[in-house]
């Protein structure tokens, strides 16, 4: 019997195209339910300059209330849809300083181009596929995970770019 992480894994390595498939250049869309707006110009710029992704939603919410898990504060956590690649949910934790809010939008970002890209998917609590390999993610502790790394080394070269297109 062929186990569905080796059909997920190897679906995985399929990587979409990033370009918009019709001839269309649609806009990025920033929808933020909360009104904190210094995160719109931060997703606009890193989804149409850093990464040139076009026709993408990403809904920004910030939670009621800080976010904890396992006993540990939580920043932020992004959210795609399977069935609506396009689109994207951040939630940014309530109660953050403006400039924890700001590097945390901007490692989100990083997630968010991992799974727009396929490069990550989540298959469910326990495991994800990353760069076609499985993780079991209740086997290590989150800072050593492959795509969490790889987000950090993003989110350095994004907040990078970032602050230099804010400034000038
Ligand atoms: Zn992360």
């Amino acid at each position: 019997m062929i186990s569905l992480s080796v059909i997920l894994a190897a679906a995985s390595c399929v990587k979409l195209p990033v370009e918009p498939s019709v001839g269309l250049e649609k806009e990025n869309r920033v929808v933020n339910y909360t009104y904190y707006n210094e995160v719109n110009p931060i997703v606009l710029i890193a989804l149409s300059e850093a990464f040139q992704f076009s026709g993408l939603t990403v809904n920004i919410f910030f939670t009621a209330r800080p976010l904890v898990t396992d006993g540990f504060p939580v920043y932020g956590f992004t959210v795609s849809y399977e069935f609506q690649p396009e689109v994207f949910s951040i939630f940014l934790a309530r109660g953050l300083s403006s400039e924890d809010t700001r590097r945390t939008i901007i490692h989100e970002l990083a997630h968010l181009k991992q799974f727009y890209t396929k490069e990550l998917v989540m298959n469910d609590k326990n495991t994800a596929i990353y760069q076609g390999r499985e993780i079991n993610l209740r086997r290590m502790h989150q800072k050593g995970w492959p795509f969490e790394i790889d987000a950090r080394a993003e989110s350095w070269r994004l907040g990078y770019l970032i602050r230099k297109k804010m400034h000038k």
